[in-house]
């Protein structure tokens, strides 16, 4: 207990001098909180929607601290707290948090609270799409440079778990979601926002509310602080007013001041005198908005002050993030992909955009309430054999046969509607010919038959391994 006095008095400061906390949603943050506050002794109460036989395993997981469980429901009772910690899958408006800032009770979250505790710079990167692919990119470039290196977040574990072994000269990567940056206080050492497409509108409403969420990120920082922004990308690039510190940009298109960009097929940065790192073919991960998530790395890297080297050999080995257009196998001829974390249309253009052989394109599953319009309009254009299966495979197909109306074409892909994912890859199979690709990317969440979407990309690849080749 000696050991932790110094973070022990942070945490009462962060808890505003009292003990009594309060933890909605048992999730992985939520875990994470309820083992780190009660091995410091704050008394603890967690409650989420969800049932103690639901949650039996995460109590099981518990056992051993003294927590009290609210389970099934958020009662009004739990509003005698000094702190209520919010986990990023509740949404900041439930009756019970609108009640409780009335009363004047603060909040927080696991980022925050590691955000205050962290004695080490932190990089934070949030944007749409990309985070995790960039976060292990920077996260093994900085790595590679000598520094000893922390990466979580979104990704891996919450990082409050390790937060008294992270020793001020290493350097934490944290990938951010909208949900984790809503309650911050501070903003991360170096923040990159990638880009910011209409995503989670479901929970943020309006793209306005999941602007002013994104920004937080770059909010509280001070001049001698990092911005890294996409340039390519004119939502992201309005940010610039609000950048306080230094700022860096990366683009596809065209060269800018300090930052990473393309010249003559060849990755620049510019930053305290101009490198190349490499040449853009010998990059192994695929796609265009790949290429932008390399820039984006190789600049807020930079940023870090990594040298061009480390980026280079990370940029030109990295093969990608599971579930990320990965290549599953290849058989006879046909190479079969998991992106199955392509839960909203763009994810899924972008996938489509990465390849030119002809595809076979499995989709569907729980919408978003997002438009496929243009999703479908690239289907048009680019999908051989449309498979779809799950809650919006109808809706899809709609929007391929208007968009096949619109451009005049005689005939759209051909379109199956399946039942599951079982299913849609045996078709798949039989349909794809040599030098096609067959691609998982469903554009929607996995949420009607699945757990989440790792599942779902397992769940593929245990089918792809089934195939018989030949
Ligand atoms: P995130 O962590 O933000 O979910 P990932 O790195 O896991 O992002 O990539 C998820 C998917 O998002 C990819 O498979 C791809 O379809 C899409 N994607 C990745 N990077 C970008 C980008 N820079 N621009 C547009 N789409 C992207």
């Amino acid at each position: 207990m000696v050991k932790l006095a110094p973070l022990f008095i942070s945490v009462v400061y962060e808890m505003g001098e009292s003990r009594k906390v309060f933890i909605i949603g048992l999730g992985r943050e939520g875990m994470a909180l309820a083992r780190f506050l009660a091995q410091r002794g704050a008394t603890i109460t967690v409650s989420d929607l969800k049932t103690r036989e639901e949650l039996a395993e995460r109590i099981e997981g518990l056992s051993g601290f003294l927590i009290r469980f609210e389970l099934g429901g958020h009662p009004q009772s739990l509003l005698d707290a000094d702190v209520i910690y919010v986990s990023p899958g509740v949404p900041q408006d439930i009756p019970l948090l609108v009640e409780a800032r009335k009363r004047g009770i603060s909040t927080s979250s696991e980022t925050r609270l590691f955000f205050s505790l962290c004695p080490a710079p932190i990089i934070g990167i949030t944007g749409s799409s990309g985070k995790t692919t960039t976060a292990t990119l920077v996260g093994q470039i900085v790595e590679r440079a000598g520094r000893h290196t922390w990466v979580g977040g979104n990704i891996g574990s919450p990082l409050i778990e390790f937060v008294e072994e992270i020793r001020p000269e290493a350097i934490v990567v944290t990938e951010l979601s909208s949900f984790q940056l809503e309650n911050l206080d501070r903003s991360p050492h170096i923040a990159c926002v990638l880009n910011i497409t209409p995503n989670h509108l479901d929970r943020h409403k309006t793209m306005e509310a999941y602007r002013a969420a994104k920004l937080n990120i770059l909010r509280y920082q001070g001049r001698n602080d990092y911005a890294i922004l996409n340039r390519d990308d004119p939502a992201t690039h309005a940010l610039l007013p609000e950048c306080q510190g230094r700022t860096l940009l990366f683009s596809r298109l065209e060269e800018v001041e300090g930052g990473a960009f393309i010249r003559e097929g060849r990755i620049i940065v510019r930053w305290a005198g101009e490198k190349e790192v490499c040449e853009r073919g010998d990059i192994r991960l695929l796609g265009d908005h790949n290429l932008e998530n390399v820039l984006a790395a190789c600049a807020i890297s930079a940023a870090a002050g990594a040298p061009t080297e480390a980026m280079a050999e990370v940029c030109t080995t990295f093969a990608g993030v599971e579930h990320r257009l990965e290549l599953v196998r290849e058989v006879a001829g046909v190479s079969y992909y998991n992106d199955s974390i392509a839960t909203s249309p763009g994810r899924a253009i972008a996938a489509l955009r990465s390849f030119d052989q002809p595809i076979v394109l499995l989709a569907g599953g729980r919408g978003k309430g997002l438009p496929f319009k243009e999703l479908a309009e690239l289907i048009v254009q680019k999908v051989r054999y449309l498979i779809l299966f799950g809650e919006e495979a109808r809706a899809i197909e709609e929007a391929v046969r208007e968009a096949g109306k619109r451009a005049g074409v005689a005939e759209t892909p051909l379109i199956k509607d399946l039942g599951d994912l079982e299913e849609a890859v045996n078709l798949a199979a039989q349909v794809g010919q040599p030098g096609d690709v067959v691609l998982l990317s469903p554009a929607c969440t996995s949420f009607d038959l699945y757990g989440d979407f790792a599942e779902r990309g397992e769940h593929f690849k245990d089918l792809v391994g089934k195939l018989k080749d030949g």
